[in-house]
């Protein structure tokens, strides 16, 4: 109690502060920025400082951190949380990034990201920057893995974030990764990378980048699986 009252005071001495303006030059490379409606920006803006300060950023792997780093990863994270009741990622503390795809001894696999139900968010900053220069490809590590810390939000990676209706929810994607698994087996062309078929956590995390990346196509081609993404998440993107 008493120390979520000094969390919140510190957080409103944080908003207080004024946006930096070096951080603004970094966030207005991003291509989204550019796009999102002044009340979008500001919130974006708090949010950014929150993560930035709350959260222990560690570079890995010889990777020195810089405030692009920093700034530019929490941005898109943040992304995810402008319209959705939230606290700030609660379950990640820690946001360790390495220069380069790392070593996963568990999966024996090179990964670009990874999240845990507890612990840290892991990033390959190589492959955030490629997912931010290419804004509209649908492929973002960055938002695939605050996805699944999202999903993770009631203790389980199994594709179901904290929604009204977990029944309605689970049925609507489960029948959506059907779809995108006979896709694949038919040797046709996906909207969503074909990953998303793995398993419902990932289906889940794939939709998002598509979701924010190819908001437009999404909307067209898979209009319930739009629908429903844009109601947990609050706002469309564009
Ligand atoms: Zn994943």
């Amino acid at each position: 109690m008493i120390f979520s009252w000094f969390r919140s005071r510190r957080r409103r001495r944080l908003l207080e502060k004024p946006f930096p303006e070096s951080w603004l030059k970094i966030l207005e490379k991003l291509h989204f920025y550019s796009r999102l409606k002044a009340e979008e920006t500001s919130k974006l803006h708090g949010i950014v400082q929150i993560l930035a300060s709350e959260k222990i950023w560690s570079g890995c792997g010889g990777l020195t951190l810089s405030d692009e780093i920093v700034v530019s990863i929490a941005a898109q994270a943040g992304l995810l949380l402008l319209g959705l009741p939230h606290d700030y990622f609660p379950g990640t503390d820690e946001i360790l990034v390495y220069p380069r795809e790392f070593y996963d001894p568990r999966s024996e696999e090179l990964l670009a990201g990874q999240a845990h139900v507890q612990g840290p968010v892991v990033l390959a900053w190589n492959q955030a920057k490629r997912g931010m220069a290419r804004g509209r490809d649908g492929r973002n590590v960055v938002l695939h893995e605050f996805a699944h810390r999202l999903d993770m939000s009631d203790g389980y990676a199994d594709g179901v974030p904290l929604v009204p209706s977990v029944d309605a929810w689970a049925r609507l994607m489960k029948s959506e990764r059907e779809n995108l698994l006979r896709t694949v087996e038919a040797g046709r062309k996906t909207l969503l990378d074909p990953y998303g078929a793995e398993d419902p956590a990932e289906f889940f995390a794939v939709a998002t980048e598509c979701y924010f990346e190819k908001s437009n196509a999404l909307k067209r081609e898979r209009p319930e699986l739009y629908r429903a993404l844009s109601e947990f998440y609050g706002w469309a993107p564009c």
